[in-house]
């Protein structure tokens, strides 16, 4: 038996990596998805892009230089209108030092706290890139749309999930349960739009 064709997701973040191998599985896709784990070798990627798909671009590439082999990379973030689609590739440093969610959130909340309901709706966006060493790329987008609220909610997922309520929903992001928001997500949406192109790749 053959062994199955291996892809490198451009995270050390577990949970993405479950999240796409699931995505990839209901997808039919069969490889060997691994994390940037096995290539300890491999640094931070600088986020230097201006657009999610430049961002999931780079990361993109510069670990399929480096691994010699396919790799696939995210980058997402919170687009509000009323800030002229901000914080965008900024969302995990927008409160100055990267990853702080809970001052991130803050900062936000207190910015648009003068824009009336009914106009505070924006977007979660997510770009998933697929690069091959030989330079070959591809790069799909995923969007969840919504509002943003005054105060935040629930206790599931991360960054800026309790004050995001997706159109049509009541309750928060971080008030579904992580099976609900996938379904629905802009990341779930790009990784699913990414399977059958990482399918096509490996196939030809
Ligand atoms: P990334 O890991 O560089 O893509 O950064 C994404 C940032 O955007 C996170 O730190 C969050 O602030 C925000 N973000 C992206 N996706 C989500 C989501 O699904 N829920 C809440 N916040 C998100």
């Amino acid at each position: 038996m053959s062994a199955l064709p291996k892809i490198v997701l451009a995270t050390r973040n577990q949970g993405k990596i479950v999240e796409l191998r699931r995505i990839l599985a209901e997808a039919d896709q069969k490889i060997e998805l691994v994390g940037l784990e096995e290539f300890p070798q491999i640094g931070e990627v600088a986020e230097t892009g201006l657009t999610f798909a430049e961002n999931a671009l780079l990361k993109a590439h510069a670990v399929a230089a480096a691994s010699g082999l396919p790799a696939v990379a995210d980058d997402s973030g919170l687009c509000v209108d009323a800030l002229n689609g901000m914080p965008g590739v900024f969302s995990a440093r927008w409160a100055g030092s990267h990853g702080d969610d809970e001052a991130n959130l803050r900062l936000l909340l207190a910015q648009v706290s003068d824009v009336p309901d009914g106009r505070r709706q924006g977007h979660f966006a997510c770009a998933a890139a697929l690069a091959l060493p030989s330079g070959e790329e591809h790069v799909v987008e995923g969007t969840l749309t919504g509002t943003v609220i005054r105060a935040p909610r629930g206790t599931n997922g991360f960054g800026y999930d309790p004050i995001f309520v997706p159109e049509g929903e009541s309750r928060t992001t971080a008030e579904m349960a992580p099976g609900e928001k996938d379904a629905i997500s802009h990341r779930g949406r790009a990784f699913r739009a990414l399977a059958p192109v990482v399918r096509e790749v490996l196939a030809s």
